[in-house]
């Protein structure tokens, strides 16, 4: 078989992966690679039942051509979703459709322990056979907080300080790890299935236990030094307002917007203050505004009013021209969407309040697992070793599969 080089097969792979279906002609073009070039990889992938045909399409002109799609057993991948009022853990297959998970919920500021990251990955490992686990190709880790050089995780939210995440992960599962901040991860998401599919200009909003963003400019993420940008919680909305933030300091916009903060107002509110607080009881102050109770409807004004000023902040600052927003606010479309129009209609600058759309994440809770094993598919491209492992798949046994 001739020689198929290796940047030939992580661009054919990178568009069979974000498009599922496409002709060989669709992948010359999107990879500007030569027809022979393609015709030759494609001819290996085929072999090694890494690529399959799914299908024909009969051109204008009355030709046939094959369609391809990448073999959805091919590989496997460890996804790990630490942002949310759960922590979730996931096992998905080549294409990042996720097949077994696993959650938890958070209590906001105990001290995630290393036990459950080690209970929620063989949970969803446990679920393979012997065949399948050693085609399991990386795992991808998507991490709330700020993550420094040598892999330590502040992470509030999780009780972190300067824990060495990226070590202990690697110490509890032999697999290569992959990583990204849980807004990136989301966002990335998005462009690749969501609401931001062909946006170049768009930021994802993600308001769990802790409220951060990512941006992307000209189809480029901003991370900024250490890759933190985006801590759009601890921005300043309120300066003169008393709650005070996990970062130990008052006015931020986390402390007064942020699931459990969202709780703690309401029970404040209602004389019923009790600990711990669980992010994910915010649904149920959701649903007693919804009821009509009148504490829960001033918490909610508060939050969404706060929330609507920072992007309203946001929008000036990047001019983007989508703004994704997710986490528990899927919960509540009808609650926060119109006091957060009403707060950027009144605050965004008219010239880029034409282009801007903002709009509620359809992805539902999976999207940090999809985001996560999108980060573990693509750097495993990057990786010679590891795209040769993928590459060199038995043919029968993942065909069998
Ligand atoms: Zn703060």
């Amino acid at each position: 078989m001739p020689r198929v080089s290796e940047a030939w097969l992580r661009k054919i792979l990178t568009v069979l992966y974000e498009r599922r279906h496409s002709t060989r002609a669709e992948i010359v073009r999107a990879t500007r690679l030569n027809v022979a070039s393609v015709s030759q990889a494609i001819q290996r992938l085929l072999h090694q039942g890494v690529v399959q045909r799914s299908g024909q399409l009969r051109s204008a002109v009355g030709r046939r051509r094959d369609e391809l799609k990448l073999n959805s057993e091919a590989g496997y991948f460890v996804a790990v979703d630490l942002e949310g009022t759960r922590v979730r853990f996931g096992l998905t297959n080549f294409l990042g459709d996720v097949r077994h998970r696993w959650e938890v919920p958070v209590a906001v500021g105990r001290k995630l322990d290393l036990h459950t990251l080690a209970r929620g990955i063989e949970a969803v490992l446990g679920n393979l056979g012997p065949r399948e686990r050693s085609r399991v190709v990386a795992l991808g880790l998507s991490y709330t907080g700020i993550m420094d050089r040598q892999g330590r995780v502040t992470a509030w939210n999780l009780g972190w300080e300067d824990f060495p995440l990226r070590e202990k992960i690697r110490g509890l599962v032999d697999l290569p790890v992959f990583h990204g901040t849980e807004s990136l991860a989301k966002l990335s998401a998005e462009r690749w299935l969501g609401a931001a599919r062909g946006r170049s200009h768009c930021v994802f909003v993600t308001v769990a236990n802790g409220i951060g963003c990512a941006s992307m400019n000209e189809g480029h993420p901003l991370l900024g030094r250490d890759g933190a940008a985006g801590e759009l919680g601890h921005t300043i909305i309120d300066p003169a307002a008393p709650d005070r933030c996990n970062c130990g300091r008052t006015g931020c916009l986390e402390a007064i917007a942020s699931s459990p903060n969202i709780v703690r107002q309401y029970l404040e509110k209602t004389g019923q203050r009790r600990k711990p607080i669980f992010g994910e009881q915010v649904v149920e102050v959701f649903a007693r505004v919804r009821e009509g109770d009148a504490a829960a409807l001033e918490v909610i004004d508060r939050a969404g009013r706060y929330l609507g000023l920072a992007l309203a902040n946001l929008a000036n600052l990047l001019n983007p021209e989508l703004i994704v927003l997710g986490g528990d606010l899927i919960h509540a479309e009808d609650l926060f969407l119109p006091r957060i129009r009403t707060e950027l209609a009144r605050h965004v600058l008219p010239k880029m309040q034409v282009s801007l759309e903002v709009q509620m994440s359809a992805l539902g809770m999976d999207i940090g697992l999809v985001g996560a094993a999108s980060l573990a598919f693509h750097g495993a491209l990057r990786d010679s070793a590891l795209l040769k492992k993928i590459c060199s798949a038995h043919p029968e046994e993942v065909r069998a599969a």
